[in-house]
């Protein structure tokens, strides 16, 4: 619930559980609030419960979350083990890259130390031979108005590791990199996109590597393209750990501007067979919502066109505000610009460990739709 929404001010501390009423003092259960957010109030539950109840509540909804990760993730050994608001402890994420467990506390009752207790005992419970890792994003913590801290290893000895998806194999550092490191959201969007590509194929946006080493088995040639001198630094040294399943050879990766690149080589005639658009979030707001459709529907046309007839496009995006619907239409629009005949072969979203939570929209960020070029 938004600061707007409330009817009266919230007489509470920072990160306090507070009962929420309605204004016909309907009781619509307990919160934890934020004095700083201008998401003030996030649901906990529909009953009100007590602040000796908490720790608990919080240990119980852990348990129920990496019970579920162990039911739906399978042929990896990392994933997201809470979501948030999905998993019912809004503001809380965890992601378990094999023997190394991250977590990131968004809002100020995740800070609170009678909290983190519990959080880490049951953590330290589940996964008992894992290293835990606070990953801190400054700027949130700015905004929820929390001192400053550095991300830290809280138990256990190792930040880095190395991770298995898919038999595909990444170093990972829990204390470098973007996000919480790996894409974990795109893992089975990876297994998706290596069943349909071949031949020659260009990975636009590939950050550490991510699609392209899962195309580099079943593909004539990989290039892949990135901004980040440091992100591809990595995706050299995973391709190091893999090289012996690649069919591809060598994997040419080339530090570029995506737009600029591809138009060059839009002029000089390259084709391909598969290509892969994995761009970062071009709409933060719903204000950018038009000039990211333009800079979507500038990528995938020139992608088209390089692709010849029985091409793969797999194009994807992670800005929220950009629609499943939205994004159709654009990607329907640079086909016909395009002059070609295209067919979607899936509509797919974040990997399972990621659910979408009905009625929260910003839980269905990401789109990964996986299309085909007739003629
Ligand atoms: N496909 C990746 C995730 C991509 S995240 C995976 O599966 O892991 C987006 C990436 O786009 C980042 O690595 C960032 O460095 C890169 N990037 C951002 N703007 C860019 C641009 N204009 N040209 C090329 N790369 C860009």
């Amino acid at each position: 619930m938004y600061r707007s929404d409330l009817l009266s001010p919230v007489g509470a501390s920072a990160g306090a559980l507070v009962h929420v009423r309605d204004e016909r003092s309907r009781k619509l259960g307990s919160a934890l609030y934020s004095s700083a957010s201008q998401i003030a109030i996030r649901l906990l539950s529909s009953e009100e419960i007590t602040d000796a109840a908490l720790p608990d509540l919080v240990r119980r909804r852990i348990g129920n979350a990496a019970n579920f990760r162990r039911q739906i993730a399978h042929n990896t050994d990392s994933c997201r083990i809470i979501f948030s608001e999905a998993d019912l402890l809004p503001g809380l994420i965890v992601d378990q890259y094999n023997d190394v467990v991250v977590l990131q506390a968004l809002i100020q009752a995740f800070d609170r130390e009678d909290l983190r207790r519990p959080v880490l005992d049951s953590l330290t419970e589940h996964f008992s031979a894992a290293s835990i890792v606070e990953r801190v994003d400054p700027h949130i913590r700015e905004l929820e108005q929390l001192p400053p801290r550095e991300s830290q290893l809280l138990r256990g000895e190792r930040s880095r590791t190395i991770v298995t998806l898919n038999g595909v194999r990444f170093h990972y550092d829990a204390l470098s990199g973007q996000k919480t490191g790996a894409f974990l959201d795109q893992r089975e969007n990876y297994a998706a996109a290596a069943r349909y590509a071949h031949g020659a194929a260009l990975d636009v946006f590939t950050y550490q590597g991510g699609f392209a080493l899962h195309l580099a088995p079943v593909c004539e040639s990989v290039t892949a393209i990135d901004s980040s001198r440091p992100a591809l630094e990595v995706a050299e040294q995973n391709e190091q750990l893999n090289r012996a399943q690649h069919r591809s050879g060598e994997i040419e990766w080339i530090e570029a501007n995506a737009f600029d690149l591809l138009k060059d080589y839009a002029a000089v005639g390259h084709e391909y067979d598969t290509i892969v658009l994995d761009p970062p979030a071009f709409a933060k707001t719903k204000r950018a919502l038009p000039t990211a459709l333009r800079g979507y529907k500038e990528l995938n046309l020139r992608a088209l066109k390089m692709l010849r007839p029985g091409g793969i496009l797999v194009t994807c995006s992670c800005s929220f505000h950009v629609s499943e619907a939205e994004f159709l239409e654009m990607l329907g629009s640079a086909a016909s610009d395009a002059g070609h005949v295209v067919r979607i072969l899936e509509k797919r979203g974040a990997a399972q460990d990621h659910p979408v939570l009905l009625n929260v929209p910003e839980t269905a960020y990401l789109k990964c739709v996986i299309a085909q070029v007739l003629h």
